[in-house]
């Protein structure tokens, strides 16, 4: 964004930001570019911008993570995930370490790595970890009709993927919620589209605007939004149109729809959330990792003194946490906010130190 652009559009914020107004960042993505790009600087006194709970590995449970790890630890079990899962701390450690000390778990880069795995490695048990929201299922989906298809049965995969539209209702729905408005995820409306956000407008007069990752990207639907909450009008629009179409990538859709049913998921720090998790469908059940192993998921407490779910529910900022900076960094990490390149702990002790940022009390 040149310079120009960026006054042109800061003085565009101030002019609008006429009262106190709070903006929730729901996609990690979104806090890092925020954070990374300077953008704070910019912003009036007025706008207060807080994270959400989109990043997929902070939002899984510690009981989650508790029973990935006593999986892998299973005779004769690979177990492969995407990298940021293996340093999650669960109850009795990480994945990381449990790899440390003999057991067989892998980083990947897609879902479809381990179809490769699981036909190399026929006598052995391979179980995929499936985190992510609406932007990772579909890879999943796919993973497993095509290991339905090629009748692969030493495959599964443990699914622990979320729906965002539900917890966007938990939290519009929150006693005492105090957000203004919601920059949507830009990432998960490539895959949804519109319609499953229409409702947050529509249900709780809570304004909100699809957005892309780039400065002006950002700064434009920030504009979007505050001129929505400064007339009373509040809707869904999009910043991301380059990406985004109304109706959504309609094969992603019904590639999550052939293999998952929606079900009640636990969100880290924030509980139970209806129709916000997603359970393999009965005709995948012999892909199905959970059932395949009984694996057992309990409500298990947050680490001692870790405010994560506060950080994820918009409640409170990472330097009220206090072990933030202390206690919990990036290479000791205590709770997930701060172990994801997306974490909002992560992205505040990286980037949130610079002078250009305000820290927000
Ligand atoms: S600073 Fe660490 S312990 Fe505190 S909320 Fe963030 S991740 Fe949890």
């Amino acid at each position: 964004m040149s310079s120009d652009r960026a006054k042109l559009l800061s003085s565009a914020l101030r002019r609008l930001a006429d009262r106190p107004t709070t903006i929730m960042e729901v996609c990690g993505t979104h806090t890092v570019s925020i954070f990374r790009q300077g953008l704070r600087s910019l912003f009036p006194e007025n706008l207060k911008l807080i994270s959400g709970p989109g990043c997929p590995v902070c939002v899984t449970s510690q009981g989650e993570i508790d029973g990935a790890i006593e999986l892998a630890t299973r005779k004769n079990v690979v177990m492969a995930t995407y990298g940021d899962m293996m340093r999650v701390p669960g109850s009795n450690g990480t994945l990381g370490e449990l790899r440390g000390s003999g057991s067989d778990v892998r980083v990947v880069l897609s879902a479809m790595e381990t179809l490769r795995m699981a036909e190399e490695m026929p006598h052995k048990e391979i179980v995929f970890l499936a985190v992510g929201f609406e932007t990772t299922a579909p890879a999943t989906a796919a993973l497993l009709i095509e290991a339905r298809k090629k009748n692969l049965d030493n495959l599964s995969a443990l699914c622990l993927h979320k729906r965002v539209p539900p917890a966007l209702r938990a939290l519009s729905e929150t006693d005492g919620n105090r957000v203004d408005g919601f920059l949507l995820p830009g990432h998960v409306a490539v895959i949804l589209g519109h319609e499953p956000f229409k409702f947050i407008p529509e249900r709780y007069g809570i304004a909100c605007t699809i957005a892309g990752f780039e400065a002006d990207e950002i700064m434009l639907a920030l504009v979007d939004l505050l001129e929505q909450i400064g007339k009373n009008r509040p809707s869904l629009t999009s910043r991301y149109d380059k990406a985004v179409r109304p109706e959504g990538n309609v094969k992603a859709v019904d590639l999550m729809n052939r293999v998952f049913n929606t079900s009640t998921s636990t969100w880290r720090g924030i509980g139970p959330i209806d129709e916000s998790g997603m359970s393999i469908k009965e005709e995948y059940s012999l892909w199905d990792g959970s059932r395949k192993f009984d694996v057992a998921v309990r409500n298990m407490p947050e680490p001692k003194g870790c405010r994560c779910g506060e950080i994820l529910s918009g409640t409170i900022t990472p330097k009220e946490c206090p072990l933030f900076g202390t206690g919990c960094t990036p290479i000791t990490p205590v709770g997930p906010c701060m172990v994801s390149s997306e974490g909002t702990c992560s992205a505040w002790y990286r980037y949130g130190r610079k002078g250009d940022l305000k820290w927000e009390s």
